[in-house]
């Protein structure tokens, strides 16, 4: 494994790399060693007005771009990830903690979504129809706006960025990318990687930081619209202030993921898919499980079957051969969800499996938390409310398929859902039912491909059009219909 350090993290801007303009730095840290892998600037409103002016200068040629030629540069970008993909991989691990294996879906399914935009030309096509009216003709259009933010999330610092830049680029759009200030690296190596496709300079812009930036993209003038990852109060704040000063805007907030187990199960399939789910990427996934309904007889054997796996879980660094699960992201993370595990044990949940103590021989100043399992946790538990985001799966009762869904959807948030069973009507009541946007049958991570849509309902989204798959295109291009006729 090679160390990744970048001392100090530059901005990139109208094609050429620069300090931000900002005087304070934070230190990056490897969240399983402890160490310093570079820093990262707390970025300002003038690094951002920088890059959309830079943004708004190419959008004029690079809308005038030929679809087809726009979507050659996604082959090449695809090509140099692909040459690249060893490197990308560690230094996701590296920066997040992930292990080696969950880093190769966190870059894979960014690939996926280069690989996609690459059909921009079929993907933007319009509408036409001739002879609307004696000798008129109607076509419609899908045209590219402007200037678009990108703003990212700490969980999975290849992907997120990657489920917006490729379509709003191919779409005609030039962008600004604010990658999380917590894992800047994967998208500074990523817009390496863009340098060497010889864009023209202005079309892909990065301006790294925190809230600052995100503030100076809500408030710029020129900029047309925000595609925004993160936490729900955070995406909530986007949205109010992108509608206070007429931008688009989509943003996919928190989660806090059901999944209902039936008796009727395939029980060693599920229980495997359900701890996978739970503690893959150490429990910071945004379709992670965080509460396991045991239907029936079905919550006995639940309690015993997830403890019992969970117990095998191997924590520690993540490149290290058989490790299955790495760190928090944080010393501040690791502490916040240190508190969540007290409070389920102060409110009264059963503590099946406690991971506090969780010790790395090698690695004594990693952020590690063992894998946690409460049981008889109800709604109105802390543990039972909240995103945890952390380790920490608990586990409740319900007397039938009924009971469960619906308190499901009594919880504010709706990202995703799951159900184990062998009974297809089950199946078909939870997948019609459940208020969550993304459903999995015997799935427990429901995470839909490049070319479906991706993002919850209910407090878990903000906005109309969600990413990736034929949403994204209606999201960064407006229509224009033109009726014709000629006397
Ligand atoms: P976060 O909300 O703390 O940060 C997200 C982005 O917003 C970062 O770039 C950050 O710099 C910025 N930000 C943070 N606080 C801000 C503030 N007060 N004002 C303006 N900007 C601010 O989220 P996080 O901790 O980086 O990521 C974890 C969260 O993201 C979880 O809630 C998870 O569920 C969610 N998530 C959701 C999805 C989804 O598809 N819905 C996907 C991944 C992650």
């Amino acid at each position: 494994m090679q160390k990744y350090y970048v001392e100090k993290v530059r901005n990139y801007i109208g094609g050429e790399w620069s300090l931000s303009s900002s005087k304070e730095w934070v230190k990056i840290t490897n969240p399983a060693t402890g160490d310093e892998i570079g820093q990262v600037p707390a970025g300002t409103a003038a690094d951002v007005d920088a890059a959309v002016a830079a943004a708004k200068k190419a959008f004029s040629s690079w809308r005038d771009t030929p679809p087809a030629v726009r979507a050659r540069y996604m082959f090449d970008l695809r090509n140099l990830m692909e040459k690249n993909y060893d490197e990308l991989l560690s230094i996701c691990t590296q920066e997040h903690g992930k292990t080696y294996e969950e880093s190769k879906g966190d870059v894979r399914r960014g690939i996926d979504n280069v690989e996609t935009a690459a059909g921009i030309p079929m993907m933007m096509l319009g509408d036409a129809l001739e002879q609307v009216a004696t000798g008129i003709d109607c076509v419609s259009f899908r045209q590219p706006m402007g200037v678009f933010g990108i703003i990212a999330p700490y969980n999975f610092p290849s992907m997120v960025p990657l489920w917006f830049l490729p379509y709003a680029i191919a779409s005609g759009n030039t962008v600004v990318v604010k990658p999380s200030e917590q894992v800047p690296f994967s998208q500074y190596r990523l817009f390496e990687l863009l340098h060497e496709l010889k864009l023209p300079p202005g079309v892909v812009n990065m301006v790294n930081g925190g809230k600052d930036v995100v503030n100076g993209m809500l408030d710029n003038k020129d900029i047309a619209g925000v595609s925004f990852v993160g936490s729900s109060p955070v995406a909530q704040h986007v949205a109010t202030r992108c509608g206070a000063t007429g931008k688009r805007f989509q943003a996919l907030g928190g989660a806090k993921n059901y999944t209902i187990v039936m008796d009727d199960c395939d029980w060693d399939k599920s229980i495997n898919n359900i701890v996978d789910s739970a503690f893959g990427c150490a429990g910071q996934r945004c379709l992670a499980t965080a509460i396991a309904v045991g239907v029936g007889p079905a919550y006995a054997k639940l309690k015993e079957q997830i403890v019992a796996r969970a117990k095998q879980i191997k924590v520690g660094e993540g490149h290290q051969p058989g490790v299955t699960m790495g760190p928090v992201i944080s010393a501040k993370h690791k502490e916040r969800v240190l508190g969540y595990i007290e409070k389920g044990i102060k409110e009264g949940a059963k503590l099946l499996l406690d991971g506090r103590d969780c010790k790395v021989p090698g690695f004594p100043n990693g952020h590690f938390i063992g894998p946690t399992v409460f049981a008889d946790v109800t709604p109105e538990m802390t543990i039972g409310r909240e995103e945890v985001f952390g380790p920490v799966l608990s586990l409740s009762e319900s007397p039938d398929l009924a009971t469960a869904l619906q308190t499901a959807k009594n919880h504010p948030l709706a990202n995703a859902a799951s159900i184990y069973t062998s009974n297809g009507a089950s199946a078909r009541k939870f997948t019609r039912e459940i208020d969550a946007a993304m459903v999995g049958v015997n799935i427990g991570v429901a995470a839909p491909m490049a070319y479906f849509t991706f993002g919850g309902s209910k407090g878990s989204f903000f906005g109309d059009l969600k990413a990736h798959g034929k949403e994204s295109i209606a999201f960064y291009t407006q229509n224009k219909t033109a009726i014709q006729r000629w006397w």
